[in-house]
């Protein structure tokens, strides 16, 4: 059998687009650049990504969860630095008007996009903040901004998480929400956008414990990718050098995955030291002071360890890691989706093998049974292997076909989408074998 994985990121978008995972923006007008629509398959994996980020994440004695408003005072963004560092620096092609990065572009080189020399403008600083205005007077004093990750909200409620719940150091506060980045170059489907969610950790620690918290945390999320299925030889850290830290971490790693595109960054770790809190305390004028009472009731801010990986971005990984193309150019060709079984849109596809009363009837009785345990579809349409093909495509784990000796035997045929084996199992059995399989 010959297997391919996935080379060109059209062939995905393509697929992602046939089968109902991710649509362009307001595509009937044309579409807005680089904003995707989840489909009806693609928010059920997106879904299901958040999900085990949530539990992975927040079911354990030491992390809390909290959902914090998209938009904040405007003063939190003074303080964390974003109104003055959020900058990237840009230049304009004089000639056709495209505009890149400058740290990503070759000035030097002729424009990538209509070949002239030397028609670049000098590189000015633009910020990367989305402004609004909050109230009807569109004035200075009502600018807010749509926020750019979702930490700040973390930050902010640290005193009211750590009081509430009690917690002693060392504890974590995770959150899932969408942030918004002016990005200048989008671009690569859904690995840069402008709207884009993100899956944040803080870890508040005693300082001087941050070499030791940053290696658990490095391990515990490294962990998370492979138990994703991606492959780990597509994964690989990736320290970041003194050149490259943001203004508030001391250390930083990213985890970067191997796309077609090249390896990129999915998620970060940070050793943030205590930027955020003492400059929430300074532009606040609140005290953010912990009291330790293990230690002689002394008083500081604690340090953070910060998880921080886009939603999107590790979905894009899960995408093209699980799309093989198998035999190629042969009858026996299929595209399927690897996907883990947990992360699977549909589990399970039940699929009737003729479309009479006698067969349907029943079929979608034990539809109904499943539907209660499983998101699961039903189809009836086109030939058994056509069927097939389509829930290889979308990486349904687990087809069940209902045929004539049902209705003797109270059995199906389930088909694994892997090995395509198939197995008669019976009705009863049939909830327990698919959860054993999960
Ligand atoms: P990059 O260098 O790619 O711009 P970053 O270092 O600015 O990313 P962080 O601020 O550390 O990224 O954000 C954490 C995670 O959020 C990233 O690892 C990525 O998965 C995701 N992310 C950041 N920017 C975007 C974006 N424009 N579109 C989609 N995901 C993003």
């Amino acid at each position: 059998m010959s297997v391919e994985n996935l080379k060109d990121m059209n062939d995905l978008v393509s697929l992602s687009k046939r089968r109902g995972f991710i649509f362009q923006s307001s595509e009937i007008y044309g579409g807005l650049g680089s904003c995707w629509d989840y489909g009806p398959l693609g928010v059920e994996l997106k879904n299901n990504m958040k999900e085990t980020w949530w539990k992975s994440m927040t079911y354990r004695d030491d992390v809390d969860g909290v959902d914090a408003s998209i938009l904040m005072h405007p003063t939190t963004w003074k303080a964390s630095g974003h109104v003055d560092n959020f900058t990237d620096p840009l230049v304009d092609c004089k000639q056709c008007k495209a505009r890149f990065r400058a740290d990503k572009v070759d000035i030097a080189a002729p424009c990538p996009s209509c070949g002239t020399k030397n028609s670049f403008t000098e590189p000015r600083l633009f910020n990367l903040m989305f402004q609004t205005f909050m109230g009807p007077v569109q004035d200075t004093a009502s600018v807010v901004y749509l926020r750019p990750e979702t930490a700040q909200g973390i930050f902010v409620n640290f005193l009211n998480v750590q009081s509430t719940m009690r917690r002693k150091l060392p504890f974590g506060i995770a959150q899932i929400g969408k942030a918004f980045r002016n990005e200048i170059t989008p671009g690569n489907f859904i690995f840069r956008t402008r709207e884009f969610e993100q899956m944040e950790m803080q870890y508040f620690i005693k300082p001087g414990t941050q070499k030791e918290f940053m290696e658990e945390w490095k391990q515990i999320r490294y962990q998370w990718h492979l138990d994703n299925g991606l492959r780990p030889e597509k994964l690989r850290f990736h320290p970041h050098g003194p050149g490259e830290l943001a203004h508030y971490a001391d250390a930083a790693m990213d985890i970067e995955y191997e796309f077609p595109i090249g390896w990129g960054e999915m998620e970060g770790i940070h050793s943030r030291t205590d930027f955020d809190l003492k400059q929430h305390q300074e532009f606040s004028g609140k005290n953010l002071n912990y009291v330790d009472q293990i230690d002689g009731n002394k008083k500081y801010l604690p340090y953070v360890i910060e998880t921080s990986v886009g939603c999107d971005r590790s979905l894009l990984a899960v995408m093209c890691d699980a799309y093989r193309l198998e035999n190629k150019g042969t009858e026996e060709e299929r595209i399927v989706m690897k996907f883990k079984p947990h992360l699977a849109p549909i589990k399970v596809a039940v699929l009737p093998l003729v479309k009479k009363p006698e067969i349907d009837e029943p079929a979608y009785k034990l539809l109904k049974d499943l539907q209660k345990n499983f998101k699961c579809e039903y189809d009836t349409s086109g030939s058994i292997g056509k069927r097939y093909r389509r829930q290889d495509e979308i990486g349904t784990p687990f087809c069940v076909t209902f045929d004539f000796d049902t209705l003797n035997d109270n059995a199906v045929t389930v088909r694994d989408r892997d090995t395509m084996k198939q197995e008669r199992v019976s009705i009863d059995q049939l909830k327990a074998y698919i959860q054993s399989k999960m």
